[in-house]
């Protein structure tokens, strides 16, 4: 049993066996033991196997992909930074890449692009993902604020393990899109299935014998959880959701939106951050351009559940009708129920 809140088991993806460990070991990404086989894998490796076997933690992940994933444009630069930006994220396939950095930030925590450039004209020419678990981070010394140590400290080096090589990459040399965490300093980012390990874990290990017993709350309770956990409110993985009705569903949605800007945020960042100033050779912060992503807005997510916005489109039409408001707001709020914008 688990002794304290910080003390976490999961299973060996190899045997099944409980692999106890807790929070400050998987936020360090060391490497978990299993005492049942005597097999070594990282944490990623666990949350593959909890993603692939679970469908309920499938689902609520995918679902925050998929809003995630959503247009983008490039702003507040010089013309010709943006541009610039603009044409070298097209030309990069950027959004075929899109799906790969959010589904590792959103599963892992981190995702991690090599920024590989023509050894002669040093020009960046292509953004190559790397694999999260193969990937460390060397810290370096401490970053003063002022006189005063936060315990943050400088990235030294990208660690990139395989099999048989070991490769080293600058900091300039690596895009690392991280999602929060409690501590702003903390070098690797958190996977949105971290705080529902134990959940996860109970679900696989009790879940079938509660059933057989008669206890479907408890499974029900462990899912709802689970789902808390992840960011997801669990009426989204029903099919027609409209049913609750539109108070819950706004509060729900918040949740949700919330979920999903933690997954695009950490993008936004590291490429603005990360790339595009070297992309540029500008070094002023404040001239760099800005990634952004699209925001989901409640109607779009209501729409998804079936809800009819018939009522509300003829009302904002009489409104239209006594000049309340003009065409261009009406067809502005009209535009959002349709899902056009
Ligand atoms: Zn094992």
């Amino acid at each position: 049993m688990v002794d304290s809140l910080n003390d976490i088991v999961v299973e060996c993806i190899n045997c099944g066996h409980e692999v106890k460990t807790d929070f400050d070991w998987i936020e360090q990404r060391k490497v978990l033991t299993c005492s049942g086989c005597g097999s070594s894998f990282p944490i990623h490796a666990v949350y593959d196997m909890y993603y692939e076997q679970v469908p309920l933690v499938k689902d609520a992940i995918d679902l925050i992909i998929s809003y995630a994933k959503q247009p983008w444009t490039i702003t507040n630069g010089k013309v010709g930074y943006s541009k610039k930006v603009e044409a070298f994220l097209k030309k990069g396939g950027f959004d075929s890449l899109l799906e790969r950095i959010l589904s590792d930030v959103v599963k892992y925590g981190d995702s991690y692009l090599e920024i590989i450039s023509d050894s002669k004209t040093k020009d960046i020419i292509e953004l190559k993902p790397l694999e999260a678990k193969s990937v460390t981070i060397k810290l370096g010394k401490e970053i003063p604020y002022g006189r005063a140590f936060t315990g943050e400290r400088e990235i030294e080096e990208f660690v990139v393990k395989n099999r048989s090589s070991e490769r080293r990459l600058a900091p300039t040399d690596v895009i690392h899109s991280k999602s929060r965490t409690f501590l702003h300093y903390a070098p690797y980012g958190e996977s949105v299935m971290r705080i529902a390990l134990r959940y996860i874990h109970y679900l696989r290990t009790s879940g079938a014998n509660a059933l057989r017993l008669g206890a479907g709350w408890w499974v029900d309770y462990l899912e709802n959880d689970i789902c808390l956990g992840i960011g997801v409110p669990r009426i989204f993985l029903e099919k027609n959701y409209a049913k609750y009705g539109k108070p819950v569903l706004e509060y729900a949605s918040t949740v949700l939106i919330h979920s999903v800007r933690e997954a695009q945020e950490p993008i936004e960042n590291s490429f603005r951050g990360q790339l595009f100033g070297q992309l540029i050779g500008e070094k002023d912060f404040r001239e760099i351009p800005r990634l952004e992503f699209k925001k989901p807005h409640f109607e779009m997510i209501l729409k998804n559940g079936g809800y009819d916005f018939g009522e509300e489109i003829k009302n904002w039409k009489k409104a239209l009708d006594l000049k309340i408001i003009t065409e261009e707001e009406y067809k502005k709020i009209i535009s959002k129920y349709l899902g056009k914008s």
